[in-house]
């Protein structure tokens, strides 16, 4: 560590700081874009159109993108001043250099991240396959998408937005609602209504055939696990061998960081409940720490100790807990404890009804709908007495460092990803840049001031908000969690300083508080980052300069943050929604030796030390040693974090692999049955492993050599000498009747052709011809089977064509059915494996070795059992059975990790819809709209869309 940082000082003295050095040379090509601009600006806008198609003639004449960069940049630029009166400031194009080379732009919050991705979206849409923008919820695709809109439509460029629901969208900025007798019209999106003008409903595929597609991460990730899972290449929705072609990821950190750390999955309900949850969550709380159990709590683990495990027996009356209930009991038990011990209600979890919903530690929402896994969210209903949901079945599951590692090029931009830096680098190759701002950063961030105890530092942070609030300055409190968030709000209420609440809690209102966090005056409560992406504007909704100023004059927005997060990335998120774009601003944090991040690192020794020097508890210290110690601390539990994250991450690499091959298969068999038979770049997939399926010309092909490698299996196994020295022969030809009797029947006749083949002799070679007659035999006996059920799917049909799309419809749903079926199957014993690999014992052996070795070893398995399902089922099946859907098709599929919290941005439209003093205004009714310099008058359903992207009402 110490070592590394050395050498990190010491090349950076003899070699430059290598962000520095990028920095300038991306510089340096933004004059090629600025000499540009006057000769663009002369252009008419036919002119500055046609752009787009000679851009495209040129790339196919050969030059590249990074040819193209200055010229469309530069018209990208002229666009936005025309359009938008927004023109990208130096900064912006280097931001957007910076993505376009595949790396991630971190420019602080308010830096106009949104207008930056026009760049590097219009030059890679240039290149025909599609570019995709992450966002992190529905609600901001759809304001992105429509804010940018213009640009690229006027570029003729089409864009889609993808939502949750499978609803999809194209900007059009012609298309307007249909009148209706209600005022707003209602999609059904959870349960929020929003205005819909500039978007015209599509469907999925249109949205991926678009040029630019926005959309979250959770909803292109369940599009790729649906592609995967669909009967008929035509309801595939992405572009088939363009799927991942270029993405952005807005917010990158919280994307690929934060939510990485919970896969997606697509499960399908399933039986199984159990009262012994219940019994084990009451048993856990009769157990007592040391002696029953010990707990770590930087590790979050808790773990029992043989006396706890001997009355876990005693009351379950066994002798051995090991023997009689296996590792799954173990495992149970241990999750009990864990949700006993551990997990804390209103911290980690809510309970809201009969529902236990987890709060994310970083943004403090609630995660509807997901689920603790491997039986902990179980674990915790029991410990809450509520109804324990059954475990579902995985269809699909996949993590979004193996999804967006698919891409073949990605980009992102953040206002946090520096202290991030090595993760974003080892894990997915992604560089970062950090981006000056583009006015000197004016925000002053005070020194932490460390109090003894909870109370003094609540006393303290009450006496500042009064006292900050009394300036006119706007305060935001940062809270690590609701907890924290409900105990400082009810402190303050005694105190009686009124305040509005932001947390997991209310998140309905929370775009609405947000926008007014910024009046002069303000006291916000809010859990740290909740509303990312939407600004606190100086001043409040509606705008108003005298206003702003009064606010900027006053000192800004002052963050106060009420405790250390355990992540650097997040505090700064916090500090970073003061002082945007060059306003005044201010940032403090109090910090207790109570804190969780203190008592868990040093909190008692500094809690000792003041209490010796007797610092009086209303005394801070401001120190800067013990704010680096605290940083010192948070980088510690980074990297602990950041390996929990690697560790998980080694363990999906295998399944990743796996899960390519299935998956390839799958793919090809629905090509091959696909009867236009084009999919255009497919061989660009193509898995080592799975290289030969692709050759196949036909599902025919496919079927009859699964038929061969399952006859030389059988047959080799019963006629090869156990080692290659001794000529000791293990000929057993009454095995090989009797296995392959069970594939098709045989006459007597074709037994005793079949018997009577045996090796000439005592020679290897003897041995190696008489197996090969063997298969020869048998092999002619499968072809003639398969040319009997054939002839009896034909005969069943007035056209031959009609009968050979039968025959290989039929080949096809065998197959699918087979590899469905056991790849789900398969899903739930390598989660078996990960589980017990985690309770054994490996001594001195590396568990991640032996999990790839186990997994290896069961995924040979399944590809063998797949191969023999397929066979054995192909001459079982016959003719004119209906074959029972595969578990794919179940249409009671659950998202898991799908739940964004949209409703609150969705209120907060709907809520707009009301003017200051609540009457409610019609979409025709004429309001005035601001964007701080111009006034407009429009129809209220025209202001809309200009609402969203920053315009606020007047009056
Ligand atoms: P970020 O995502 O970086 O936090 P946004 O994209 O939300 O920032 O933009 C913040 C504000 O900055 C918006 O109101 C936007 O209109 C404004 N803005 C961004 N770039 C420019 C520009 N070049 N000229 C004028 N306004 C800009
Ligand atoms: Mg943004």
């Amino acid at each position: 560590m110490a070592s590394s940082k050395a050498f990190k000082a010491i090349y950076e003295k003899v070699f430059g700081n290598p962000n520095d050095k990028t920095l300038q040379r991306l510089r340096a090509r933004v004059g090629g874009i600025n000499v540009l601009e006057d000769q663009f600006a002369k252009l008419s806008d036919e002119a500055l159109k046609g752009k787009t198609a000679e851009f495209k003639a040129r790339l196919e004449k050969g030059e590249t993108l990074d040819d193209l960069l200055p010229e469309a940049f530069a018209t990208v630029r002229e666009v936005a001043k025309r359009l938008m009166n927004m023109r990208h400031y130096d900064v912006q194009l280097i931001g957007g250099m910076a993505i376009h080379s595949g790396k991630i732009a971190e420019m602080r919050t308010g830096e106009g991240k949104t207008l930056v991705a026009t760049l590097p979206t219009y030059l890679n849409a240039l290149a025909g396959k599609g570019v995709h923008v992450i966002t992190v919820n529905d609600y901001l695709a759809r304001r992105d998408a429509v804010w940018m809109g213009m640009v690229y439509e006027f570029l003729g460029l089409s864009v889609g937005i993808i939502q949750g629901q499978r609803v999809s969208y194209r900007f059009d900025s012609t298309a307007k609602v249909e009148e209706t007798d209600s005022e707003e019209t209602t999609v059904d999106l959870g349960s929020f209504k929003v205005e819909y003008d500039n978007l015209r409903p599509i469907s999925r595929k249109e949205a991926y055939e678009c040029d630019i597609t926005y959309g979250t991460n959770n909803e292109f990730g369940f599009d790729y696990l649906r592609d995967n899972m669909v009967q008929e290449v035509s309801q595939m929705v992405m572009r088939p061998g363009e799927e991942m072609h270029f993405c952005i990821i807005d917010e990158i950190d919280s994307i690929l960081i934060d939510e990485a750390r919970t896969p997606l999955i697509i499960s399908a309900p399933a039986e199984e409940a159990g009262d012994q949850y219940y019994q084990f969550a009451r048993l856990a709380t009769q157990l007592t720490e040391n002696e029953d159990y010990n707990v770590d709590e930087k590790l979050r683990s808790a773990t029992l100790t043989d006396g706890g495990i001997g009355k876990f027996e005693q009351a379950l009356g066994v002798d051995n807990i090991y023997v009689s209930g296996g590792v799954r009991t173990v495992h149970h038990i241990e999750q009990a404890l864990k949700a006993e011990v551990l997990f804390k209600r209103d911290k980690d979890y809510v309970v809201e009804g009969d529902e236990v919903v987890i709060i994310d530690e970083f943004t403090g929402r609630k995660m509807p709908g997901r689920r603790y896994s491997q039986g902990l969210h179980q674990a915790i209903e029991a410990k809450e007495g509520v109804a324990i949901k059954r475990e579902s079945r995985t269809l699909a599951t996949i993590t979004f460092q193996n999804l967006f590692r698919m891409y073949d090029k990605l980009g992102g931009m953040t206002g946090t990803a520096a202290t991030e830096e090595e993760e974003f680098r080892k894990i997915y190759s992604l560089e970062v840049i950090v981006i000056p701002t583009n006015k000197p950063d004016a925000r002053l961030d005070h020194p932490d001031r460390i109090y003894r105890t909870d109370e003094a530092k609540f006393k303290a942070i009450g006496q500042e908000i009064v006292a900050r609030r009394e300036k006119g300055q706007p305060v935001l409190i940062g809270t690590i969690s609701v907890e924290k968030n409900e105990e400082l709000s009810s402190y303050l209420q005694a105190q009686g300083i009124a305040h509005e609440v932001l947390n997991a809690k209310n998140h309905e209102r929370e775009g609405e508080i947000i926008a007014q966090a910024g009046r002069p005056g303000a006291v916000t409560l809010a859990t740290n980052i909740a509303g990312r992406g939407v600004d606190i504007k100086l001043g409040g909704v509606p705008l108003d300069k005298t206003v702003e100023q009064q606010v900027l004059d006053a000192g800004g927005l002052f963050v106060l943050g009420s405790e250390r997060h355990e992540s650097r990335r997040i505090d700064n998120q916090l500090r970073g929604r003061s002082a945007r774009q060059g306003d005044s601003g201010e940032t403090q944090f109090f910090v207790s030796t109570d804190d969780d991040l203190m008592r868990i690192f040093a909190g008692d020794r500094l809690k000792a030390v003041m209490t010796r020097l007797n610092i009086p508890d209303d005394m801070p210290i401001e120190q800067r040693t013990i704010t680096k110690m605290l940083e010192n601390a948070q980088t510690k539990v980074e990297g602990h974090n950041f390996d929990i994250r690697k560790h998980l991450l080694q363990y999906d690499d295998v399944l990743n692999k796996q899960r390519t091959v299935i998956y390839t298969r799958r793919r090809s068999i629905l090509e091959l049955s696909d009867e236009s038979g084009e999919l255009a770049g497919s061989e660009g997939e193509e898995q080592e492993q799975d290289a030969e399926d692709m050759s196949f010309s036909s599902l025919k092909d496919m079927v009859l050599d699964m038929i061969e490698k399952e006859i030389e299996f059988v047959v080799s196994y019963h006629t090869t000498s156990t080692t290659d020295d001794t000529l000791e022969v293990n000929w057993n030809m009454k095995e090989i009747v009797e296995t392959m009797k069970t594939i098709f029947p045989f006459a007597a006749s074709e037994i005793t052709a079949l018997e009577s083949i045996t090796p000439e002799g005592d020679t290897k070679l003897a041995e190696v011809e008489a197996r090969d007659k063997v298969v020869t035999f048998l092999l002619d006996k499968a072809a003639t089977e398969y040319t009997k059920i054939e002839e009896k799917v034909l005969a069943g049909f007035a056209t031959p064509e009609e009968g050979v799309r039968a025959m290989r419809g039929l080949e096809k749903s065998i197959m699918l059915r087979a590899i469905d079926a056991l790849w789900v199957e398969y899903l739930v014993e390598i989660r078996g494996l990960r589980r017990s690999i985690g309770l054994r014992g490996y001594g001195q052996r590396d568990p991640l070795i032996e999990y790839k070795k186990e997994s290896f070893h069961m995924f040979n398995t399944l590809l063998a059992n797949i191969q023999k399902e397929v066979v054995y089922s192909f001459y079982k099946v016959g003719v004119g059975i209906q074959l029972a859907p595969t578990v794919m098709a179940s249409d009671k599929m659950t998202l898991q990790g799908a739940k964004k919290t949209n409703s609150a941005q969705g209120k907060l439209i709907e809520k707009k819809t009301r003017d200051a003093g609540g009457k409610k205004i019609g979409r025709n009714d004429v309001v005035q709209i601001t964007d701080g310099t111009q006034t407009k008058s429009l129809k209220y359903k025209k202001a809309l869309s200009l609402i969203e992207s920053g315009w606020k009402l007047v009056g």
